[in-house]
């Protein structure tokens, strides 16, 4: 069956409420997706049948629901195309995994003098963990630039790189201009190095197939509520090799071996990292938005994607008062934008009396918004469930804010 997203539509209950009154237009899909009928159901059913806590019990029903949960490792491990579970780790979303990155391999291999690099396109969750490492081991934080376009500057990147250079953080695709980056070739030129790169995933993984062994990546990060599954449940991908060097972050029950008053030992990667009972539920969400995502085909969504991202780029190019921030070339789902005499919060709260849910801010990024001299933007941005419609409503919304102001 062809990818229809009229009829996906339907499989996504809240598309049917309104907003302010009028049918709901959801546009803010990079700050969270909806969630279709699937994953609803899945946490439902795993509520009323299934639930018992993991890894503790031997009564059938904790060996259930421990299996379940153990299958949606195996989902997230397909989907990565990892070559092993044991390299998924559970976390509660991007944000935790980068720190917990941060916190164990980032304390045990960066020194006084170190560097890691970052870009200028990062959102907080990928500057801030890495910030306070710096100033903690008295190490330099470096960030790559971008040009007018918002695509990175890929000689700076390679002129940044240092022998101090202990990491590279970049972001797969950006969520506030939605530049894809050119992640083959920062791996590759990283490598060459000896130099591992962290990716986040966070606004890659919904829009595109993502096999982290064929992109060769050390981590790869992502949160599930931006995957259309529940907020709550994130995912670390590392090297087996790299989390099983890697000292615990947080400790307690489930992740340890043995304790005693005087010593206590872990269990391996990736139980050592995940301490403490789960988010059992949104795990098992988390897998069936991955089934729900597969059935639908990620090469036709990205195709989707791209094809409504051009359409609305072009329509937005067409009001003269409108100036697009992030044009990069390859780029998908984002389109950050300003309005001439209009700041971006009055245009949102405009466009809500319309039903139409955009985000304006600094969308977690503030060097960047400060790179294009801009305090906010007001950004659309799209999933697998959006039509050419809600574009045009998006436009004839702008321009009854433009008349407003004028
Ligand atoms: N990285 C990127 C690129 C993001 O878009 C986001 C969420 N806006 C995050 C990290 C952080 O995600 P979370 O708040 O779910 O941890």
């Amino acid at each position: 069956m062809s990818f229809d997203p009229y009829a996906i539509r339907n499989d996504f209950p809240i598309l049917e409420r309104t907003n302010r009154g009028k049918p709901l237009v959801y546009l803010d899909t990079a700050a969270s997706a909806q969630k279709p009928r699937a994953v609803i159901d899945a946490i439902s059913e795993f509520y009323e049948s299934h639930y018992a806590n993991i890894h503790r019990g031997v009564y059938e029903l904790s060996e259930r629901a421990t299996r379940m949960h153990d299958d949606a490792r195996e989902k997230v491990a397909a989907f990565l195309g990892a070559a092993e579970s044991r390299e998924i780790v559970f976390t509660r979303n991007a944000t935790e995994s980068i720190n917990l990155v941060a916190a164990s391999w980032g304390r045990q291999n960066l020194g006084a003098g170190d560097e890691i690099l970052i870009t200028t396109l990062e959102h907080h969750a990928n500057i801030v963990p890495w910030q306070l490492l710096c100033e903690e081991k008295n190490a330099h934080l470096r960030v790559v630039p971008i040009n007018d376009a918002g695509e990175l500057d890929m000689d700076a990147f390679e002129s940044l790189l240092s022998d101090r250079t202990r990491l590279v953080a970049a972001s797969h695709v950006s969520n506030a201009l939605g530049t894809i980056n050119p992640v083959r070739e920062i791996i590759s030129i990283a490598h060459e190095r000896g130099i591992p790169v962290l990716l986040d995933g966070a606004q890659a993984v919904p829009r595109f197939a993502v096999d982290v062994q064929e992109l060769g990546c050390d981590f790869y990060v992502f949160s599930g509520h931006k995957l259309y599954g529940p907020s709550g449940v994130g995912i670390l991908y590392g090297r087996a090799e790299l989390l099983e060097s890697m000292p615990v972050y947080q400790s307690g029950g489930d992740m340890i071996e043995t304790v005693s008053f005087e010593k206590s030992t872990f269990k391996s990667a990736p139980y050592k990292f995940e301490a403490g009972t789960p988010d059992i539920a949104g795990a098992i969400g988390l897998g069936a938005a991955i089934q729900y995502l597969s059935g639908l085909g990620m090469d036709e969504i990205e195709r989707h994607e791209m094809e409504l991202t051009a359409y609305g780029t072009k329509l937005l190019e067409a009001i003269p008062e409108v100036r697009l921030i992030g044009t990069a070339a390859k780029k998908t789902g984002v389109l950050s934008f300003v309005v001439d005499g209009i700041h971006p919060h009055d245009l949102g709260t405009i466009l809500d009396m319309e039903g139409i849910a955009i985000r304006a801010g600094h969308h977690c990024a503030q060097p960047l918004m400060e790179r294009f001299d801009v305090p906010a933007t007001a950004r659309a941005s799209l999933g697998l469930y959006n039509i050419p419609e809600d574009l045009d409503h998006l436009g004839e919304g702008l321009h009854k804010a433009i008349e407003m102001f004028r």
